[in-house]
């Protein structure tokens, strides 16, 4: 016979928690009877404390609990409420409200109000004022010039074409050795781009410009026999030269009356308020009718020089300007 284990061999069984009664068996909560409220339990008990308000405070069921826990996290996941500005209003003590409408309402002091700059607008120039400016310009710059060495329309032409983003003085060291190699027209026309492109190298941008030089001249010597144009439309069909370089030759090798517009003319042509347009070639066009035609190579150095000495790009010397008795010194900040 098979020995039992020692478990089985019991022959009394566990006591019952509640003598006499079978162990209760938890009841599921769908069927379980509502709770009397608690003012119910109360009125019925007569008293705080009592069996029947213990049983309401009793350790919750698991579904219970996992319900509860449900409840819980549902009243985290909500939004916060934002306090509306009325409600944060009415929260700030009347008193300390009524200082700041105070405050607010104001008006600034006679002083700060006379102190703020007055914007200052374009307006057409006046015949008057532009030649006052011109008479200021013309006494102060009198023996105005271009500042690139040259000897010959050709070596302006192209002196012309490498000054384009480099300064004067490093175009006037380059081009003695390179007018001395190429003398005219047809030995430019000719040269070896590699060659030319390394005499030129210093003054930036030198494959472009070499480039440039190369086209350039070359139409020169197949459609004008190596002679440069006289005309502002025949120079600005040659290769890479534009209206600026083509003034430039014309006003200055053939004394041809000729409007250079460069970033310094660009400048003082809005300070001084002869202008309001952006486009070189639209600043040029307006310059034109405003400016005497025998002084269009003039005004141009003019602003040039007086860019360069006293109305720089950065911070203007206008106290120690010539011509500021005439000058809006439209969009101008700051100034020394
Ligand atoms: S007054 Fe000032 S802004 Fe006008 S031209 Fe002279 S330096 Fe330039």
């Amino acid at each position: 016979m098979a020995r039992k284990p020692p478990r089985s061999r019991r022959n009394t069984p566990p006591p019952n928690r509640l003598p006499g009664k079978a162990r209760p068996r938890p009841t599921p909560r769908s069927r379980r009877a509502p709770a009397p409220a608690a003012n119910e339990t109360r009125h019925l008990t007569g008293a705080r404390g009592t069996a029947a308000s213990a049983g309401a405070r009793r350790k919750p069921s698991g579904a219970e609990s996992r319900a509860g826990t449900a409840r819980r996290r549902a009243r985290a996941a909500k939004p916060v409420k934002l306090v509306k500005p009325a409600a944060r209003a009415a929260r700030i003590p009347a008193a300390r409200r009524a200082t700041a409408k105070r405050v607010a309402a104001k008006p600034p002091a006679r002083a700060a109000v006379a102190r703020a700059p007055k914007p200052r607008r374009f307006t057409p120039p006046d015949p008057a004022r532009v030649n006052a400016l011109l008479g200021g310009l013309r006494a102060h710059y009198p023996a105005a010039i271009t500042a690139l060495d040259f000897g010959t329309p050709l070596q302006l032409l192209v002196a012309t074409i490498l000054s384009a983003q480099c300064t004067d003085e490093r175009v006037n060291m380059v081009t003695p050795a390179l007018f001395a190699r190429y003398p005219d027209a047809r030995a430019f026309a000719a040269a070896d781009r590699a060659e030319l492109e390394q005499l030129i190298r210093s003054t930036g941008f030198y494959r472009n410009k070499a480039k440039s030089i190369l086209a350039c001249t070359r139409d020169i010597v197949t459609k004008h026999g190596g002679e440069v144009p006289r005309t502002l439309e025949e120079l600005t069909q040659l290769h890479g030269v534009g209206r600026k370089t083509a003034n430039v030759v014309l006003g200055n090798a053939f004394g041809i009356p000729g409007l250079v517009v460069d970033t310094h003319v660009s400048r003082l042509a809005h300070r001084m308020g002869l202008t309001n347009q952006k486009d070189p070639v639209k600043i040029e066009f307006a310059l034109m009718p405003i400016v005497p035609r025998e002084d269009w190579t003039m005004f141009s150095h003019w602003l040039i020089l007086h860019g360069r000495a006293v109305c720089n790009a950065r911070k203007p010397f206008c106290s120690r300007c010539p011509v500021a008795a005439h000058c809006p010194r439209l969009g101008v900040g700051a100034s020394q």
